[in-house]
């Protein structure tokens, strides 16, 4: 699949923590990310029932409004014992307009009954899309996703999201414990934007 590398490339996400974990993994490119924001733009509203439909919508919105390529992600949390919920309304699970804080307390109710850790498997996903331009039919779709389990109570005050109640076996603490650069390394966002650059890389 042969794109072509432009040197401005909007980022379509309004969510600040990600915009800046997505920045610090993309810095050394030769490319200039612009989060959508600098061009006063809003989010698109996530319809689809998928990562990946979401990821299109949100990047087909921003190259639609700036008429530059666009990448987007779509993320969530997946847990076994709640088939695969919050999944791609993990942003929202405790309500439309609910904090990061509800998010996560509406969780650990819902595996209150859930004791072993064994039952408490989880796993981020994240699905990046790079779409050359608004209507482009082959947008690059890639994929990544980081195994865990769902902790009884929050650890540690990096990152976002569900990073504190998020144990890593291998790495014996929280995402939330995690430096940053740590945690870039090991994420489902880490992964995909790690394929996206072999994708995007001039050959
Ligand atoms: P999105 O902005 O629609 O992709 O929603 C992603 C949501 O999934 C975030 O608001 C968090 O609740 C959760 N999430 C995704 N990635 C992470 C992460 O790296 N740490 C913690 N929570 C995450």
């Amino acid at each position: 699949m042969l794109k072509l590398t432009p040197e401005k490339i909007v980022l379509a996400s309004g969510n600040q923590d990600k915009v800046r974990e997505i920045g610090a993994l993309l810095a050394d490119l030769d490319f200039e990310i612009v989060p959508q924001s600098d061009f006063g733009l809003t989010e698109a509203e996530e319809s689809g029932l998928t990562f990946v439909e979401n990821a299109i919508i949100k990047a087909r919105h921003a190259a639609h409004h700036t008429g530059l390529a666009a990448i987007a992600d779509d993320s969530g949390l997946e847990v076994d014992a709640l088939n695969g919920a919050p999944g791609i309304y993990s942003s929202r699970f405790a309500g439309i307009d609910a904090t990061a804080q509800q998010n996560l307390d509406k969780l650990l109710i819902d595996l209150k009954d859930t004791h072993e850790a064994t039952e408490r498997t989880a796993r981020f996903q994240c699905v990046i899309v790079y779409l050359e331009h608004e209507t482009d039919p082959t947008p690059i779709i890639c994929q990544g996703s980081w195994e865990g389990r769902i902790l009884f109570e929050s650890h540690g005050t990096n990152g976002f999201g569900y990073d504190p109640v998020f144990y890593i076996p291998d790495h014996h603490c929280t995402s939330a414990e995690l430096p940053p650069e740590v945690k870039n390394g090991l994420s489902h966002r880490g992964k995909a934007l790690k394929q996206l650059l072999t994708a995007l890389q001039p050959n």
